[in-house]
């Protein structure tokens, strides 16, 4: 449960469209479904937008009832579908998604995504008169002035009941597996996947890995009759490989590691109890916000309650992992 802001009423809409942008995440759903319930409830219409900003384009919008979210709440994914446009990076073509949004009397706008769609959101706040919010969907929790995100939660559940599956073939074989996870620029879900698996060692974008040091400690943990299985979370990195490749120099010192990679499944699933009550309170509050005035921010949450962000902050600052987080996951197997 979020504390939750006290917003005035101060301005009306015409109508409001939703759409899912980026990467799926589970706990979209029941954030359409906030959205779409608490205009509804407050007399504004809802359209739809299929397939994010590719469907905007096309002018692609089905309006939505009360019915259209029914029975929606516990399923992963999004109903409106997602996409990644990359035309809508230039601004002529954001023009032609502003037009269809005037010409079918929509006056503001809800994004669910990650920094990407955000940072689409930002620039249509920008440059037109409609007013904007974002919220942030991605299982990475990499989105700066936010705690949380959609769908991470649902995620880091997702990856340990794969690697509690893992641990028992690792264990029987005594053998070390890596496990990765998805995290190409951010070691958040990786920290806290490790952290809850209590995985050996933790492997993140953010800090250079000493491989000799993780197979030397592999080495010792045999020797010294710690344990001669376990699980190492490796954040899938930039590059793709990198975990075969990490594999591979564990071998060359003399271990036979085993690869896991987590994939798709990380992002698919029915959103958790805490992601839905996020998600459902962060669509709410995304209509009141608009209600109350505001435009071009992101609705997020900090220390327990739900907050609104300038997108512009959003997309400008970059959200660190925290290196106590981090150290806490190494000093938990040591
Ligand atoms: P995730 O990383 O969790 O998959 P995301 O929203 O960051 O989600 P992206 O692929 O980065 O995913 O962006 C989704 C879409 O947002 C893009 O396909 C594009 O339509 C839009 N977008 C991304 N960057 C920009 C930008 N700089 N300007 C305008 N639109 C953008």
């Amino acid at each position: 449960m979020y504390t939750l802001p006290d917003l005035e009423v101060l301005r009306d809409f015409n109508a409001i469209a939703i759409l899912t942008s980026g990467g799926d995440s589970p706990g979209m759903n029941p954030a359409i479904r906030g959205v779409v319930r608490a205009a509804l409830n407050n007399g504004i219409q809802v359209y739809g937008v299929q397939r994010g900003y590719s469907g905007l384009l096309a002018g692609d919008l089905r309006v939505m009832t009360s019915a259209s979210v029914r029975n929606i709440v516990q399923r992963g994914g999004t109903i409106l579908k997602s996409d990644r446009c990359e035309a809508f990076k230039q601004k002529e073509v954001r023009q032609q998604a502003i037009k269809v949004l005037e010409q079918n009397g929509i006056d503001a706008l809800v994004v669910i995504g990650g920094d990407g769609s955000l940072t689409g959101a930002h620039s249509l706040a920008e440059e037109s008169d409609i007013a904007v919010i974002g919220l942030p969907g991605t299982i990475d929790n990499d989105i700066f002035g936010t705690e949380d995100t959609i769908g991470f939660d649902t995620a880091v559940n997702t990856a340990l009941d794969a690697i509690d599956k893992i641990r028992d073939t690792a264990s029987s074989h005594e053998r070390y597996f890596l496990v990765e996870v998805m995290g190409r620029n951010s070691g958040f879900l990786a920290t806290h996947v490790g952290i809850a698996a209590g995985a050996e060692k933790v492997v993140v974008p953010e800090y250079e890995v000493q491989i000799e040091q993780l197979g030397q400690q592999l080495c010792d943990n045999r020797r010294s009759g710690k344990g001669s299985s376990g699980i190492i979370v490796v954040a899938e990195g930039q590059t793709p490989g990198l975990t075969y490749r990490l594999a591979q120099q564990l071998k060359q010192q003399g271990e036979e590691p085993r690869v896991c990679i987590l994939g798709h499944i990380q992002r698919g699933g029915r959103p958790s109890g805490h992601d839905r009550v996020l998600a459902s309170s962060l669509g709410a509050m995304a209509v009141r916000y608009l209600q109350a005035g505001y435009s071009d921010i992101m609705v997020g949450v900090a220390n327990g309650a739900i907050l609104d962000v300038p997108l512009d902050s959003v997309i400008r600052y970059r959200k660190g992992l925290d290196p106590k987080l981090f150290e806490l996951a190494l000093l938990l197997h040591k």
